[in-house]
């Protein structure tokens, strides 16, 4: 069965509803490219009791969501999820899907890729339609140093990931309007080779880095997991979030959820603190909307320390230091005064 409208499918990844709103920002940028395709825009979720969720996806312009809902979907499985999604898009051919690029979207894009033998940007930065239909998938390449642009012409349906944080979501707006079609789970799915053995949430974050006013990033010049905890300490008494760079994440001093560039996240915070961090492409490239940076390097021809609007040439640890003193010093004060 055929759709008479072409559709531009977003996989709606809605565990993560309250920590990550990618299925939001991909929706509200579907939206944009609809009107050049007469495309409608379609969310995709698999799932068990997700009612709530497909009503979200339509208040924030979804015109039609296809739910497959069971119990065996409750729990993310890359196995079943793939199959499902290659199935529905034999059957409703959309001219795009677009899927966020967090670990499991990630895992689950490339595979269904592969299977409807067609191509895949990931990671992309920006998305549009070119004059002959096309979608135009932008997207940092060799290692961040070319922004290359990609088209995928002669297969469909043309896919392409989407860190988030990349684009905005539209508002919540309970006016809209959406259609709901409720899709029978198949019958013979294979049964997983990947057993789930337990599952445990993250904590949330107080606020999402790519949000955050301040974010404090720090980087390899911290020299240790122990020192790197000044950090932290600093972003929770200025109210803001830690950031780093790939070494410190692979190093395991924090968690890949902090980790800013290119295979992270983009911040634009209103200050953000840098401290040893040498400015390599992959990092900076997630940098562009921060207003005001702070860095702090013993190398004065960092490329991070040119970025600055201030750069202080010294020992990334004692400054960092210095500031959680001063600060703590400043908050004693202000309670004292107030008792
Ligand atoms: C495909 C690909 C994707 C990548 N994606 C990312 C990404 O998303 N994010 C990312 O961050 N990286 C990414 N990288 C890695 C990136 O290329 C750099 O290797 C990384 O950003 C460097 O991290 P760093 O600045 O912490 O370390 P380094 O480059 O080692 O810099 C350390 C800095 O600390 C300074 N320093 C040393 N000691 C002190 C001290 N005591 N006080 C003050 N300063 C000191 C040094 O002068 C130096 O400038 C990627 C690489 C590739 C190939």
């Amino acid at each position: 069965m055929n759709q008479e409208k072409r559709s531009i499918w977003v996989f709606a990844d809605y565990r993560n509803y309250f920590q990550n709103r990618v299925t939001l920002q991909l929706l509200a940028k579907a939206n944009d490219l609809a009107p050049n395709l007469n495309a409608e825009v379609c969310a995709v979720v698999f799932g068990f009791e997700t009612d709530e969720y497909v009503a979200e996806y339509i208040a924030h312009g979804a015109h039609k969501v296809l739910v497959v809902e069971d119990a065996a979907l409750k729990q993310y499985s890359v196995e079943k999820y793939t199959i499902l999604m290659e199935k529905l898009a034999g059957q409703y051919q959309p001219e795009i899907i677009l899927i966020g690029a967090t670990s499991f979207g990630r895992e689950f894009a490339p595979r269904v890729a592969k299977r409807l033998g067609t191509g895949l940007t990931a990671d992309c930065i920006g998305l549009e339609i070119t004059e002959d239909g096309n979608l135009l998938q932008i997207a940092p390449s060799f290692g961040g140093n070319l922004i290359a642009e990609i088209i995928t012409p002669r297969h469909r349906p043309q896919m392409a990931t989407v860190r988030p944080g990349t684009f905005q979501e539209i508002p919540h707006d309970d006016s809209l309007h959406g259609e709901v079609v409720h899709l029978p789970m198949p019958k013979k799915l294979p049964k997983d080779r990947l057993r789930l053995v337990a599952y445990e949430r993250q904590p949330v974050r107080d606020q999402r880095l790519e949000e955050a006013r301040i974010v404090v990033c720090g980087g390899r010049g911290m020299g240790s997991k122990l020192k790197f905890k000044k950090i932290s300490e600093l972003a929770q008494l200025l109210s803001g979030e830690v950031g780093a760079t790939r070494p410190i994440v692979y190093a395991g001093w924090v968690d890949e959820d902090a980790l800013v560039g290119q295979a992270g996240k983009n911040i634009k915070p209103q200050v953000l603190f840098s401290f040893g961090i040498s400015g390599a492409i992959q990092h900076t490239a997630a940098l562009a909307d921060a207003d005001f940076i702070i860095a702090v390097n013993k190398n004065p021809n960092a490329t991070m320390m040119k970025m600055a609007d201030v750069a202080v040439v010294a020992d990334a640890n004692q400054v960092c230091a210095a500031l959680i003193k001063g600060l703590k010093e400043r908050i004693q004060s202000k309670s004292d005064y107030s008792e």
